[in-house]
């Protein structure tokens, strides 16, 4: 659905909803209230495009670049499954355009934008294309591109309006600038031949196995000893010394501390691990996220934020001003795109849906993680670490377990990655309140067992399960 036509949007009227932000908390939230309330609903994007960080310039491209670099794999290890010789199934792997697969990467995201649009169409939501600011609690200014503004009323707010990458000034480290962020790493033309990724959070490390494993001499700089500090170390023990092997050079305890650009165009990452400059041709920022609040006007309306610029909410997604709510990315909290879907739609069923759903909000406990490595990380519930802290030593039981996966059975030595699996559970009655897996497939094993940890599955309902044969995950209904 193109944007309403100014004439017609100043003339809109009050509405019972407005978002700030097409993203993906923004566009559930605006659906489920419009679509399946009947509530009248506008919602303003300031990009061109709808679907937010995930679809633009976050999961969903991810993910496509991440299927790619696993083709490269799949063609390294094809000679061991008695598809042609290594010599030629390397130079096919070697042979990748990322221009062309940018190219149908980008017309992809460009149907999901339209099917985005007609979604919200179909919903009977008003698209206002623009960037929406507080004049007061009830009234927004919407600014178009070509600098004109008019206003819209609402009853209710929701501020939908995400993050953006962390990147430092040139002040705090010279010549930062020169490097891009996770938004520019969609927009690379052409595969460069050496990079350098900063960062150990999960896009960092995303980043850095999809350079590496399409075969960029990819350098991953990280602050202190491992990554996805976060996560259960089982994850990033067994994580980093593989992708060390595959490649990767990683370099711990190190911190940028000027960048340079060559006279041909190369940058010079300086560190102070060591005094000789890496030659890299893109250094990419993958030091965190924050919320995108600048120009929001919330001051105006008195709309707390923390320290870091996020908006604190309440369980009920409620900021300190009645009739204004925070969903997403931009209330600080498990920046993760389901997570901001379903806290949009649940405040839309308290707002919208009737008595039924007066107390609805959306549980943060027990959420479930991917992380896109290679191989891919899953994560559900409490680490060892956090366990033990938060119930004690004498508490806690693990069950841990390593192993190669079948995949690797006809492939040589090198290519058996590895598997390593943990269950965190909690005493006398081993309820499991913590599922921490890395291996071929985590990503989609995840999603069943997280049902399980939500449901508050002990030890004994796993051992109970028959397992499914030959796979990895039946070593987590099998752990001794
Ligand atoms: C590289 C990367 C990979 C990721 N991978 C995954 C993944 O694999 N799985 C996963 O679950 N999550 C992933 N995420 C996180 C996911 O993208 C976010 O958690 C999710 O998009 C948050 O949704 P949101 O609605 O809060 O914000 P967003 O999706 O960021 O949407 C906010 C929207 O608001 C608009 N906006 C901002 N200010 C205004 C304004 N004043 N007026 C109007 N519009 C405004 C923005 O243009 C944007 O479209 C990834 C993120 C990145 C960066």
């Amino acid at each position: 659905m193109p944007p309403l036509p100014l004439k017609q949007a100043e003339e809109v009227g009050e509405y019972d909803l407005f978002v700030i932000g097409g993203g993906s908390g923004g566009l559930g939230a605006a659906r489920r209230a419009s679509g399946q309330y009947g509530a009248k609903v506008g919602l303003a994007e300031a990009s061109y495009r709808l679907g937010g960080t995930c679809v633009n310039v976050g999961c969903v491209p991810k993910k496509v670049m991440w299927y790619t670099s696993e083709v490269a794999s799949a063609l390294r290890k094809a000679a061991s499954y008695g598809f042609g010789d290594d010599a030629t199934n390397y130079k096919i792997a070697e042979s990748f355009d990322w221009h062309k697969l940018k190219e149908k990467r980008d017309a992809y995201i460009h149907r999901l934008n339209g099917i985005y649009d007609r979604n919200l169409a179909n919903d009977k939501v008003d698209y206002h294309e623009g960037f929406a600011s507080f004049i007061d609690k009830n009234t927004l200014n919407i600014k178009q591109h070509d600098g004109t503004s008019y206003q819209v009323k609402a009853k209710k707010i929701v501020v939908a309006v995400g993050g953006q990458p962390t990147v430092p000034t040139d002040e705090e480290i010279p010549g930062a600038s020169l490097g891009i962020n996770s938004d520019g790493f969609f927009d690379i033309e052409q595969q460069p031949k050496r990079v350098a990724v900063v960062g150990a959070g999960y896009i960092a490390v995303e980043l850095a196995g999809i350079f590496n494993g399409l075969g960029s001499e990819t350098h991953l700089l990280i602050r202190y000893d491992s990554v996805l500090r976060t996560f259960d170390p089982i994850l990033s023990d067994t994580l980093v010394p593989w992708a060390e092997k595959e490649g990767l050079n990683i370099h711990k305890q190190t911190n940028v501390k000027k960048v340079e650009k060559t006279a041909s165009g190369s940058l010079l990452v300086h560190l102070d691990s060591s005094d000789k400059p890496l030659e890299v041709d893109v250094l990419v920022w993958a030091i965190g996220r924050n919320s995108n609040i600048a120009g929001v006007g919330l001051d105006k309306v008195g709309v707390e934020v923390d320290k870091k610029g996020d908006i604190i909410v309440d369980k009920y997604q409620n900021t300190n001003v009645d009739g204004i709510y925070a969903i997403g990315d931009v209330q600080g909290k498990a920046l993760l795109t389901p997570v901001a879907i379903a806290a949009g739609r649940r405040l839309s069923n308290r707002l919208f849906g009737g008595p039924q759903y007066k107390d609805e909000y959306l549980s943060y406990e027990n959420i479930p993680s991917v992380v896109f490595s290679h191989p891919t990380i899953g994560s559900v519930g409490l680490s060892e670490p956090e366990a033990r802290k938060k119930y004690g030593d004498d508490k806690i039981k693990i069950y841990k377990t390593a192993f190669r996966a079948m995949q690797g059975a006809m492939l040589d030595e090198a290519h058996k990655a590895p598997t390593a699996y943990k269950l965190v559970t909690l005493l006398p009655n081993e309820q499991v309140i913590g599922l921490h897996i890395i291996g071929e497939g985590s990503d989609e094993i995840l999603q069943g067992f997280a049902v399980a940890v939500k449901m508050g599955a002990t030890k004994k309902d796993f051992d109970d399960t028959v397992a499914i044969h030959p796979t990895s995950a039946e070593e987590l209904v099998t752990m001794r």
